[in-house]
């Protein structure tokens, strides 16, 4: 078999290298858009203890702890002046999207996995008409239909919020959520730390906040001195970090009717975004990767295959966008709960996670069928 993978993401790359793995004399390719340094993003946060949790892609590394994973295992909710924590209910691992990304790479070619980098945009239909059997698409939310089945049009949906990514060295010690009341609206944090000296700290605000606050014409230092100034008591005097080009942005939410068709699978956030408030998109790129991975290795053709892996992919990213969807709306309607004191919004929250779909059952029973190979 000849695969081509589109997409040197966690997901393309969790893919390639088990399927490596399982079947060494197969041929992969893999074709990164990006040059091996430009990897967007700070940290992630992911399921359990690496080498112990199949869902976590830092279990599929040999040396997982050089990444120096964070362990955090409750929310510090914050809410005017007054803050609380409860538990998360789970184990959760911070870690840098570089360095995860970077590794999972090394892995990829260590097992004779070319990447080539800097790659033009490829025409799937005619990768798939001339030189390979199977086009794996993995190129995260960019992913675009052109030269593809009608029947794997992505359909796309943006949130109400706005929200930017930055970097920060304040270290908080376990997953923050900070609420804020401005005078120009609410303003949201999402940080956590992900490295000895660094924290993600993603903040989101309604349309009319933003434009309230005259974030659309500020520069994007501008913009991270507007909210070092929101989030002061909280960034003690440590600096918002953003990446080039990585400023406000609607979420994106891209889901598919169905994962393949003919000889192309969609894997990661090429198949299904969901809102960063769950925290689940890489875990579900790995799942979805060994689902693939064990419906190449187990059915008897292409078709079959292909076939067995929309068969358990579905159900799961349709759980996956309700899930997500349902947390995203939650953040989104949060002017609606500012006046609520302290104990009633972390109430409310808390009441929120119970009520959401129940999506890490799917994930780890989905997980438990494809690794049984
Ligand atoms: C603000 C934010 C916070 C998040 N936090 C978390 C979290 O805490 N936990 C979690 O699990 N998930 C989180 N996610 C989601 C997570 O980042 C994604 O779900 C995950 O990266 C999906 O992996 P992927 O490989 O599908 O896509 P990506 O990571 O986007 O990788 C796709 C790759 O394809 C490449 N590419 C794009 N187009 C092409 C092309 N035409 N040709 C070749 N290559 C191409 C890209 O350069 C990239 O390297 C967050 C997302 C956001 C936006």
């Amino acid at each position: 078999m000849n695969i081509l993978v589109i997409g040197a993401g966690p997901a393309g790359l969790v893919f390639a290298s088990q399927l490596k793995l399982a079947r060494p004399d197969w041929r992969i390719r893999m074709i990164e858009k990006q040059d091996p340094e430009s990897v967007t993003g700070w940290g992630v946060v992911l399921p359990g203890r690496p080498g112990q949790h199949p869902a976590n892609p830092l279990s599929y590394l040999d040396d997982a702890d050089t990444l120096n994973p964070q362990f955090l295992e409750e929310f510090q909710f914050v809410h005017g002046d007054q803050s609380s924590r409860m538990p998360i209910g789970v184990l959760m691992c911070g870690v840098g999207r570089r360095g995860l990304v970077h590794a999972l790479r090394a892995k990829c070619q260590s097992l004779g996995i070319e990447i080539r980098y800097g790659a033009a945009p490829t025409n799937v239909t005619d990768g798939v008409g001339g030189e390979f059997d199977l086009v794996v698409v993995a190129n995260g939310v960019g992913h675009k239909h052109d030269g593809m089945a009608e029947a794997l049009r992505p359909r796309l949906e943006y949130g109400g919020n706005r929200y930017i990514w930055y970097g920060t060295t304040r270290l908080f010690d376990q997953m923050n959520l900070i609420f804020r009341a401005h005078e120009t609206g609410t303003f949201v944090a999402h940080a956590y730390r992900y490295a000895d000296r660094m924290s993600t700290f993603i903040v989101e605000c309604s349309a009319a906040t933003h434009a309230c606050a005259g974030l659309e014409r500020m520069s994007e230092r501008e913009s991270a001195t507007f909210i070092s100034d929101v989030f002061q008591s909280t960034l003690r005097g440590h600096a918002l970090l953003g990446q080039p080009a990585q400023g406000w942005r609607q979420f994106m939410t891209l889901s598919h009717e169905t994962a393949a068709e003919g000889r192309l699978a969609l894997l990661g956030d090429a198949l299904q975004s969901g809102h960063f408030s769950i925290g689940h998109g890489t875990t579900m790129a790995v799942v979805e990767a060994q689902l693939l991975v064990k419906a190449l290795c187990t059915e008897a053709d292409l078709p079959a295959a292909l076939a067995n892996f929309n068969a358990h992919v579905l159900p799961l990213v349709q759980l996956f966008k309700s899930h997500a969807d349902c947390s995203r709306l939650w953040f989104e309607t949060i002017d609606e709960r500012m006046h609520l004191n302290h104990a009633e919004l972390a109430q409310h929250f808390d009441a929120r996670r119970k009520a959401l779909p129940p999506l890490p059952e799917a994930l780890g029973r989905e997980l438990g069928y494809a690794l049984a190979r």
